[in-house]
């Protein structure tokens, strides 16, 4: 055997669910062991220390779409570095619908970076499909494509695999689209996390692909029309399965007060995962750009406007807002939304090295100020490496 000498640091914080000071150890990326300490801190200035933020749903960044058709290896990491900052430790690059050939090279692409860069493959566990395979109908397919919306097919979904590398880890689509019981049943059997989303799918359908395997909703809420039936419609049976995670997008525009509460008391902390859905525009300057075909005006505000067609395009917030939001909407305590927009998050892909701090797990953590909601973050590290410091000013 090697015998190499061993990386240690050492890491000092206010634990984001006891409130007490620790030191924790890290041994080659790992949290050796944490230690509770009295009094002030003497290097970390008393930041919250917490476990990084995991985020299933990033379609782009920094003027970097990831479903572009022109995107390169070199957009992919400049997105992925300006994601770091927002103390975003592991995250899912997100497709959604355009044609084969666009999907595919940019899942190549995609691919790509994660053969060559160590970082990305160490923050990203592999993509998330959403789409092509989602409902048609105008209102639940929101600013997806209708023209590249198809139906469900194994074959397809296996071509777009072998383009990926083998790195599709979540597939969004309809149930009630034709053949999708079948892909659902192919991707389950492959270990692939199946979510419903963009659905307009009967309470019958969505038992039976409850039943199939699939243990997600899609930004519930989101990607529905906004006319729908007082009792036949796809929300009520998946607030009512409790095999369901559902994911929201907790920005504080995508979905009222009222509806994150009631998504979070029906299912509760454990039960629910914040997603950030940003899109390409996400961290730009406010202004006008265009996105899918269509002008959309990304306001002071983060709002990010449909001018044609008067409607939200998309989410321009970083997934700390989501935590930010969850404890303003609902009074849950920071460790209860964090654990949603980390820990739960994990669970849902088997990724057990992540999103608690323990020992024995990988030392992706984040030091931040919190002031009331307002959460801003100061460190970032990943396997215990520091890849993102704004102490220094
Ligand atoms: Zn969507």
């Amino acid at each position: 055997m090697e015998n190499h000498e061993k990386n240690s640091s050492v890491i000092e914080g206010i634990h984001y669910a006891t409130g007490e000071l620790v030191t924790i150890e890290v041994i080659d990326g790992l949290i050796d062991k944490i230690f509770i300490k009295d009094g002030m801190s003497s290097v970390g200035g008393n930041l919250i220390i917490a476990p990084g933020l995991i985020d299933n749903q990033i379609n782009g960044y920094a003027g970097i779409d990831f479903s572009g058709p022109a995107i390169s290896a070199e957009d992919a990491i400049k997105a992925f570095t300006a994601i770091l900052k927002n103390g975003v430790t592991t995250f899912l690059p997100t497709l959604i619908t355009a044609g084969l050939s666009s999907m595919t090279r940019s899942l190549r692409v995609l691919s790509e970076v994660w053969e060559q860069d160590e970082l990305f493959r160490e923050c990203v566990p592999g993509f998330h499909l959403e789409g092509p395979f989602i409902s048609s109908v105008d209102g639940f397919r929101g600013c997806h494509p209708l023209e590249f919306i198809r139906k469900p097919s194994v074959d397809e979904f296996r071509e777009l695999q072998a383009a990926s590398g083998n790195k599709i880890i979540q597939v969004t689509l309809a149930p009630e689209a034709e053949g999708a019981m079948d892909l659902i049943k192919y991707c389950v059997s492959a270990g692939i996390v199946v979510a419903m989303g963009h659905t307009n799918a009967t309470s019958t359908q969505i038992r039976e692909a409850a039943d199939n395997g699939v243990r997600l909703s899609t930004h519930l809420g989101n990607g529905c029309a906004n006319m729908i039936h007082r009792h036949n419609n796809p929300l009520w049976q998946q607030l009512a399965d409790a095999r369901l995670t559902p994911s929201i997008i907790a920005d504080g525009l995508h979905l009222l007060t009222e509806e994150i509460n009631v998504f979070y008391k029906v299912k509760g902390p454990d039960n629910l995962i914040i997603t950030s859905d940003i899109v390409y525009l996400a961290g730009m300057e406010p202004g006008k750009y265009s996105y899918l075909g269509t002008d959309v005006l990304l306001t002071d505000s983060g709002m990010l406007m449909d001018t044609v067609h008067n409607c939200l395009a998309g989410a321009s917030f970083p997934l700390v807002k989501g935590v930010e939001t969850m404890m303003d909407f609902t009074g849950c305590s920071l460790a209860q939304a964090i654990n949603m927009a980390s820990r739960n998050v994990a669970r849902i892909y088997n990724l057990d090295d992540r999103g608690v701090l323990a020992e024995g797990k990988r030392a992706d953590l984040i030091l931040f100020e919190m002031d009331r909601y307002r959460i801003n973050i100061r460190k970032t590290y990943i396997n215990g490496r520091l890849v993102f410091d704004c102490t220094e000013r």
